[in-house]
């Protein structure tokens, strides 16, 4: 099967799907993402989303869409955020698109008091108003195809059995997907990645930015630059694994390749940037706001807010690696 049949069934197979059977977030599960991490990550979105709020003229009504929610920590954070301007929080209709059950149940609880309507997928969000979509390390969870370049052309990466053993192959050539184009270096052996669920699903929030208003911000880890390479990888316990063992019970991720999107978003006429997560952090000022939560905190709060403040800003933690791409209309 190609890398990108083994990846849905991993994460997704209605029983034995990763993300169907479990929570796998914070420190007893397998990873912890920026929004677990502090509260301060939420909010700095919330800042963001007021201020589009105000770019868009302040509309009475404004579609919130967030794109794989996970314990529905985030949008609890903006949500405090937007309490403090009531005439945007008096705007907002809240959208979850989320396929896991037992984390939409979480989501229910976090956001309890709030008009929710969750979705399988984006195609169902309602277009009638301006949308302002986020999400945060949900792209990277969209299935990517592989190609590795052998002597003069581009094959399928396809996963197999052998010895009862899953190992890697060769399938069939492929031409007529983007490839980059042919250059002069010795490129045998090396690979190419590609997602076509990630670029029609992004290409679908575009589409509804494009015709109603709004922005889109997608934060995760990735490169602003395509380039050849292998970035599949599988985490669980908060190591890295194999990606061919403990299929369905370890997550499946792969470097976003945000200058593709941004190319897409170009596509729809829509302006895109990108910035580090520390840039745009630091922009909607989170330094401000943990020094002031620190005003109020006890010692050891004033400690776990420093070293949360670093772990999502550090050059050499999440600061640089995590990239934000913004789109407006
Ligand atoms: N944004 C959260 C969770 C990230 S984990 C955070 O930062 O903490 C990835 C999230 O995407 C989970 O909520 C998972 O259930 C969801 N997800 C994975 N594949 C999905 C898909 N195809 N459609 C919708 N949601 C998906």
């Amino acid at each position: 099967m190609s890398v990108e049949t083994y990846w849905t069934l991993c994460l997704s197979h209605p029983e034995h799907g990763y993300y169907i059977k479990q929570d796998p977030l914070g420190s007893a599960g397998d990873f912890t993402t920026s929004p677990e991490i502090s509260q301060l990550f939420g909010e700095m979105i919330g800042i963001w989303a007021a201020e589009q709020w105000n770019r868009l003229g302040k509309p009475d009504t404004l579609h919130l869409i967030e794109c794989g929610p996970g314990r529905g920590t985030l949008m609890a954070d903006l949500l405090r955020i937007a309490k403090l301007i009531p005439d945007f929080a008096a705007s907002l209709y809240i959208h979850l698109v989320e396929t896991s059950p037992k984390l939409r149940n979480k989501q229910k609880q976090v956001l309890e008091g709030w008009n929710v309507i969750w979705h399988d997928n984006i195609s169902t969000i309602p277009t009638a108003f301006p949308n302002l979509i986020v999400g945060n390390e949900f792209l990277d969870a969209l299935p990517i195809r592989q190609f590795v370049f052998d002597k003069d052309g581009w094959f399928e990466r396809v996963i197999g059995a052998s010895n009862d053993a899953l190992t890697f192959g060769r399938g069939g050539q492929v031409s007529g997907t983007d490839f980059p184009a042919s250059t002069k270096e010795n490129i045998q052996g090396q690979i190419f990645e590609y997602s076509p669920a990630r670029e029609a699903c992004f290409a679908e929030m575009c589409e509804k930015v494009s015709a109603q208003g709004g922005a889109i911000l997608m934060i995760d880890y990735g490169h602003t630059k395509s380039a050849l390479g292998d970035t599949f990888q599988a985490v669980k316990s908060h190591k890295f694994v194999d990606v061919l063992e403990n299929a369905g019970d370890a997550d499946l991720t792969s470097h976003v390749d945000f200058e593709r999107l941004m190319h897409k978003a170009l596509d729809y006429k829509l302006a895109a940037s990108c910035l580090n997560q520390s840039e745009f952090l630091m922009s909607c000022g989170i330094e401000q706001r943990a020094r002031q939560l620190k005003e109020k905190a006890m010692q050891d709060q004033r400690r776990d807010i420093d070293l949360a403040l670093q772990r999502l800003t550090a050059d050499d933690q999440m600061g640089t690696l995590f990239k934000v791409l913004e789109v407006q209309k």
